[in-house]
C-alpha cells in the first residue's frame, strides 16, 4: 500500500526503516530536484497500531521502550480517549494504541521514476532475464531474450521471481497479498493515519479521496506469478467481515453497505517471505559474484533505500563490518529466530 514506517520492534529493522524514511523525507534534495514539494507524494499522516484489548498496554509500552533503546524516540502511547479525540471516527472499543506521526506513505512509482531519471546508469526496459549464467560457481552474466549480457557482478533483485532465477536455493516463500482500492467517497476521512487493527492485522489509509485497504491473511507458499490472481471474496471479508476494517473504524460498515462493486479495485501481489521476515542483502552463499537484494517480506518500499545503500557499500568496499541482513545467516544449523512478529 506504498506505506513507510519506522515503527518496528527489532533494532536492525528500526535502523533500516529510519534510514529509508530519512531518504524519502530528503528525496528532492538527494536527487537534486525541486524542493518546494515532495516529488514522491510523501504524506506523513502517521501510523496508528490500535488494539481493543486493555491488556495490550504492557506489550505496547514494552515495544515503545525497545524503540527508544534503538533511538526511535517519537512513538506515542495513546489511550482510547486520546485516540478518539484525534480521530473521532474511530471505535469506542479501542483501548490502547501506538502512534508515530512521521510514518506514512509515498507514491512509490514516482520515487522509482525520479530515481531512474536521475541515476547515471543505462536502464533496459522490456528485457527478460531467462537465466543467470554460472560457471565454476562464478556468475558470468545474464541470458536474456535479447541476448547475453556479460558481467562478473550480478545483483538478483527480481522480487518474487528471485527464487526461480537464483542458481542456488533461497530461503524465500511466496505469499499472496491483496489490496483493495476504494474510490472517492466523502465519508472516508482523508486526514487519517495508516490505521492498523493490531488484533487482526486489517488496515487502511486515505488514498485520493478514497482509501487503500489491505490485510495479511494466512496463505500457502506458491510459485511466482504476475499479475496475481485475487480472491474475489476478499473485499467482502475486509469491508464487511467482523475482523475487517469496520471493527476499528465503524464508518466502513456503512460505506460497505451502500457500495457497488464498481467502486472497488481488487489486486493481488506476492510477499517474498524469509524465515525471519528480514531481507536477504549481500553475497549469495555459493555463487561468487552474485549478490542478493531481495526477500523484503512485505517491507521493500520502506526498507529498500537503506538496503540498497548497504549493498552498494558491500560491493564497492568488498565488505561491511556489520550486516544483519546477510544471506549467510541461514547457512548454519540453527536458523535465526523470527524476531519481528508484525508483518503487514
Ligand atoms: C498488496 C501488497 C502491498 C504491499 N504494501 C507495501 C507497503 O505498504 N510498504 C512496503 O514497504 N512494501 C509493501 N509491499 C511489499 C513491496 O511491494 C515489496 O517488498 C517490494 O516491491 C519489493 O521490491 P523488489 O524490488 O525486491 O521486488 P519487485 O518490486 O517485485 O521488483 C522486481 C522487479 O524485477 C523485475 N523482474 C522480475 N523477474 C524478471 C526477469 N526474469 N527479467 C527481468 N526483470 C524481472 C520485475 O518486473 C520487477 O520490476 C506490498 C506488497 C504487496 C503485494
Amino acid at each position: 500500500a506504498h506505506c513507510i514506517r519506522a515503527q518496528f520492534g527489532e533494532p536492525d529493522n528500526i535502523a533500516m526503516m529510519a534510514e529509508s524514511l530519512d531518504f524519502y523525507e530528503r528525496f528532492a534534495e538527494r536527487c537534486d530536484l525541486d524542493q518546494s514539494h515532495s516529488p514522491i507524494g510523501l504524506r506523513q499522516q502517521g501510523y496508528l497500531f490500535a488494539s481493543t484489548k486493555a491488556a495490550d498496554r504492557s506489550a505496547f509500552s514494552d515495544r515503545i521502550e525497545q524503540q527508544r533503546r534503538a533511538n526511535l524516540d517519537d512513538v506515542e502511547l495513546l489511550d482510547g480517549d486520546e485516540v478518539r479525540r484525534r480521530w473521532p471516527w474511530l471505535s469506542d472499543e479501542i483501548r490502547i494504541a501506538t502512534f508515530r506521526q512521521r510514518d506514512g506513505w509515498i507514491e512509490s512509482h514516482r520515487a522509482i521514476e525520479a530515481m531512474a531519471a536521475t541515476a547515471n546508469v543505462p536502464i533496459y526496459l522490456d528485457v527478460a532475464v531467462e537465466r543467470i549464467r554460472v560457471a565454476n560457481d562464478r556468475a558470468q552474466g545474464l541470458e536474456t531474450n535479447r541476448g547475453f549480457i556479460a558481467s562478473d557482478t550480478v545483483i538478483l533483485a527480481a522480487g518474487p521471481f528471485s527464487r526461480s532465477l537464483s542458481p542456488e536455493p533461497l530461503p524465500i516463500a511466496l505469499w499472496r497479498r491483496h489490496r483493495v482500492i476504494v474510490g472517492p467517497n466523502p465519508n472516508i476521512p482523508q486526514d487519517g493515519p495508516v490505521t492498523i487493527d493490531a488484533n487482526t492485522g486489517a488496515h487502511w489509509r486515505p488514498h485520493q479521496g478514497g482509501a487503500l485497504l489491505a490485510w495479511a491473511q494466512p496463505e500457502r507458499d506458491v510459485e511466482a506469478v504476475w499479475p496475481g490472481e485475487p480472491d474475489p471474496g476478499f473485499p467482502d471479508l475486509i469491508l464487511r467481515g467482523t475482523n475487517g476494517v469496520g471493527r476499528l473504524a465503524p464508518f466502513w460498515l456503512e460505506i460497505a453497505r451502500t457500495m457497488h462493486l464498481g467502486d472497488i479495485q481488487l489486486t493481488a501481489g506476492q510477499y517474498t517471505m524469509t524465515p525471519d521476515h528480514r531481507p536477504l542483502i549481500g553475497p549469495a552463499a555459493a555463487t561468487e559474484g552474485l549478490y542478493l537484494h531481495t526477500g523484503y517480506s512485505g517491507h521493500g518500499i520502506m526498507g529498500s533505500p537503506s538496503g540498497a545503500r548497504l549493498l552498494a557499500d558491500i560491493i564497492v568496499d568488498g565488505r561491511v563490518d556489520v550486516n544483519p541482513f546477510s544471506p549467510s545467516r541461514f547457512s548454519g544449523d540453527t536458523p535465526p529466530p523470527d524476531v519481528e512478529e508484525v508483518v503487514l
